[in-house]
């Protein structure tokens, strides 16, 4: 593969949590009900998700690995624009070259999957090979094609590697309820998660402590929906509080309306002191804009000053009527 192939994977690729992150999101785009993680070697030596999703046939396995047609790396100046855009039908391309992948897969339609071996971005091999409906994606020595990318990864502390691992599989088992996941090779992350209802996928991630402090809201209305929980104002911390926004399914980062939610806190907790959270929306795309960051975890509401406000009072209105 080209040398700017290999730049942009390795902005793109910066670390194991990202292939986890990736590759769980492919599962939930699959349709799988269930997905695996495993994890070697704080994801270095592998990182491996395992789907029942509907799999890829011989031709689509191919294909995944190729930037699609309208790649935004085709012109070398586009190197600089990529750090704005989306890098949509980019991840598995940006992984396979800076990784060694094994993929199996299929689909219900044949008796037969597919077995694809991928090095240097191009595939060395293809064979057929019993296995169930879905992916097993295998990601395999991150950067080893990049000795200065993989001396720096190896720099890092294993332990922040398995935190950044652990937080991007809370966020898309949060943001997937009804799905269930298993986190395995992480030690003290390692998690076994049935499918559930809401509450108790918050519990599962946040812990037990969050049963009894979890507070829960509702709001509808023709503009956009919002639900979830939110933590009692005693359980709120100095650090390590949970605080996550979703929007349709996926988790966001939204500073702004974290404040709303501070703002409405404000006068029920310590000063210094943060609120649990766990807040869904539903809103149709065209009332927001996500192609702002290129990990798409930053949203734009089309009328975010009135949605502020609406959280603001959801959230007191919570708190008084659960005080009753
Ligand atoms: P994107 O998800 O943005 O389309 P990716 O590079 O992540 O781009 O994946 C490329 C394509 O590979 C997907 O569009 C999908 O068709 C296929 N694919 C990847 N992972 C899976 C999976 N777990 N199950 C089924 N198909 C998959
Ligand atoms: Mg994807």
């Amino acid at each position: 593969e080209s040398i700017a192939n290999q730049i942009a994977a390795g902005e793109v690729v910066p670390a194991p949590a990202y292939i986890v992150k990736e590759l769980l999101e492919n599962s939930i785009d699959a349709g799988a009900s269930e997905v695996q993680v495993e994890i070697l070697g704080a994801g270095r030596e592998a990182v491996q998700v395992t789907d029942n999703g509907k799999g890829m046939s011989p031709t689509d396995a191919r294909m995944a690995f190729e930037r699609h047609a309208t790649s935004k790396l085709r012109e070398i100046e586009d190197l600089d624009r990529l750090s704005t855009m989306g890098f949509r039908g980019e991840a598995l391309a940006a992984i396979a070259s800076v990784c060694q992948v094994e993929l199996r897969t299929r689909i219900a339609e044949l008796e037969v999957g597919t077995e694809l071996r991928i090095e240097g971005a191009r595939v060395k091999s293809s064979v057929p090979v019993a296995c169930p409906v879905g992916t097993t994606l295998r990601a395999m020595n991150i950067f080893y094609n990049t000795p200065g990318r993989r001396k720096h990864i190896e720099a890092r502390k294993e332990s922040t590697e398995l935190g950044d691992i652990w937080k991007e599989f809370a966020k898309v088992a949060l943001a997937n309820p009804e799905v269930s996941f298993a986190l395995r090779g992480t030690g003290k992350y390692d998690k076994s998660l049935p499918a559930s209802s809401l509450k108790e996928r918050i519990i599962g991630i946040g812990g037990s402590k969050l049963s009894k402090a979890l507070i829960p809201v509702n709001y509808e209305s023709s503009f956009c929906s919002i639900r979830g929980f939110i933590g009692t104002p005693t359980t709120a911390l100095k650090s390590g509080a949970q605080q996550y926004f979703f929007v349709n399914n996926r988790f966001i980062r939204h500073p702004y309306f974290h404040k709303a939610v501070m703002l409405a806190y404000e006068k029920f907790i310590p000063v210094g002191t943060q609120p649990h959270y766990f807040l869904y929306f539903t809103i149709p795309a065209e009332n927001i804009d996500v192609n702002i960051h290129p990990q798409k975890t930053d949203v734009r509401f089309l009328d975010g000053e009135t949605i502020f406000q609406v959280i603001v009072s959801l959230l007191r209105e919570a708190f008084s009527s659960h005080a009753l």
